[in-house]
């Protein structure tokens, strides 16, 4: 399967069909291939790429042609029914290519694996395997039995699991920016929300092994981590040798000194866990970027409580002043459920109210989509008719439209640090990257500079979600 090694002096870098260099792949012979696409959260994505590092040690090389695969698989996710719904999709476009190809087998795993387990099986009758999140260990021997015929399923959860000496296979780089995953589960139990059902409890990684994967890929050229947990705040992790516990503050520093040309990010918190020493390693590390999503799902309190979010409107607009206080420029985002249960148009506008007050740089927003086996589910009526959702939803991406654009229009005329990702989306003549703010910079491209350089930019124009500028210098 495999077309090319090249030996170089530490390891054999291998290349797939496609020529693209594996970072992390193993140096025996690939000899079958397996087609893997990922949905959801960032966390479903860091996990596709264990997936391929488990199956590279199995002899498996990725590709991105379904038809060239002798494994097919799907990384889902489960957090809204539409998530669930375009899963539906592409299974029966797998499902085509399993009657061309009977030798095909077709894996479900993530969030919708660890939902449905049998059920997907009985709905899905050409699906051979249902992986949940925990188990991915187990997905060679899996494979090898679908190969006689035989089906599987594993969705255990784990208490300790966390992949920490596993090396991540990067399938979607582009060798500048790395995700790394700092710990899995997540023990809050907002009423809406499925992940606490489909990923367990909470456990925190062997800080040794995140600065070694950060020194790794740093030493692979990559420029920028972001550092990945459902609630990266509550991270803590306790030396089984020294009994010495590593707190999210220390570890976020123990990552910034790799190398102050690593770029460290971290995504996602919660407003009730972000401390004073997160801020101060912040405040107090040039590498650490000062940008921090911090969803706040609601901007009334009722409503929050309804949701169990464990903080109300006085709290999270405390933590807001809290950062801005501590780090005057720092940009803060968030995540926004609109229409939950019950919620009254006044309560609706305390949302909208909570926007512009935050000043939020942007915010991923969603009208609620009520989950199987939740709490919202077992306990309140999905009361708001889907017109009112959506009216509310289009309300508050509008008012987070204007939000930030007058945040990019204070860009422009300052020159912001910024790290060269790769080429623009439009023109080929222009490189995109982001500021430390977690602003996408568009600029055109001068000899000299590639994706992974730092340059200075001075912006000139803007809109809702760019901005525009020219390089004034490179940075050595
Ligand atoms: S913090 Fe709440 S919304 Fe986030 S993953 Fe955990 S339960 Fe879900």
């Amino acid at each position: 399967m495999l077309e090319q090694e090249i030996e170089t002096k530490e390891k054999e870098i291998l290349v797939d069909r496609q020529g693209e260099v594996l970072t992390g792949a193993s140096p025996h012979k690939l000899s079958k291939s397996f087609y893997i696409e990922s949905y959801g959260c960032a966390m479903n994505f860091s996990d596709s790429e264990i997936v391929a590092s488990i199956l590279n040690k199995e002899g498996y090389g990725p590709t991105k042609e379904m038809d060239q695969a002798d494994l097919v698989l799907i990384n889902t996710c489960s957090i809204r029914e539409k998530a669930e719904d375009t899963i539906r999709q592409r299974l029966t476009v797998f499902n085509k290519a399993k009657r061309e190809n009977k030798k095909l087998v077709i894996g479900v795993l993530g969030c919708m694996a660890e939902r449905l387990k049998t059920k997907l099986m009985e709905e899905e009758k050409l699906v051979d395997l249902v992986v949940g999140p925990d188990a991915y260990r187990e997905l060679p021997g899996l494979v090898n039995a679908a190969l006689t015929g035989q089906k599987g399923i594993n969705v255990l959860l784990s208490r300790e699991e966390t992949y920490d000496d596993i090396t991540p296979l990067r399938l979607e780089s582009n060798g500048v920016l790395a995700y790394i995953s700092i710990m899995r589960g997540c023990d809050n139990m907002c009423s809406f929300c499925v992940v606490p059902f489909t990923r367990g409890r909470e456990r925190s990684r062997n800080a040794f092994t995140i600065v070694a994967e950060a020194q790794d890929v740093f030493d692979r050229g990559y420029k920028e981590v972001t550092l990945l947990g459902q609630n990266v705040d509550s991270y803590r992790w306790e030396n089984p040798e020294t009994g010495a516990a590593v707190s999210f503050a220390e570890l976020l520093v123990m990552v910034a000194e790799v190398n102050p040309k690593l770029r460290v990010r971290f995504s996602t918190s919660h407003p009730k866990d972000i401390t004073d020493e997160v801020l101060y390693a912040i405040r107090d590390h040039h590498n650490i970027c000062n940008y921090i999503h911090l969803p706040a799902q609601s901007g009334n309190s009722r409503i929050l409580k309804l949701m169990n979010r464990t903080y109300d409107r006085p709290w999270y607009e405390a933590k807001i002043n809290r950062i801005y206080e501590l780090i005057p420029d720092c940009t803060i985002s968030s995540d926004i459920i609109t229409g939950f249960c019950t919620e009254t148009e006044e309560e609706h506008q305390d949302t909208i109210d909570l926007i512009k007050w935050s000043k939020f740089i942007l915010s991923y927003m969603f009208y609620y989509s009520e989950r199987p086996g939740t709490m919202a589910a077992r306990k309140y009526e999905d009361d708001i008719p889907y017109e009112t959702k959506k009216r509310r939803l289009a309300e508050i991406v509008d008012v987070q439209r204007e939000e930030s654009r007058q945040s990019n229009l204070k860009d422009i005329g300052r020159t912001y640090e910024v790290l060269v990702e790769g080429n623009s989306k439009k023109s080929d003549l222009q490189f995109k990257g982001k500021t430390g703010r977690f602003k996408m910079v568009i600029f055109d491209k001068i000899p000299g500079v590639l994706p992974g350089d730092y340059v200075m930019v001075k912006i000139e124009s803007c809109n809702s979600a760019t901005l525009f500028g020219h390089i004034t210098k490179k940075i050595d």
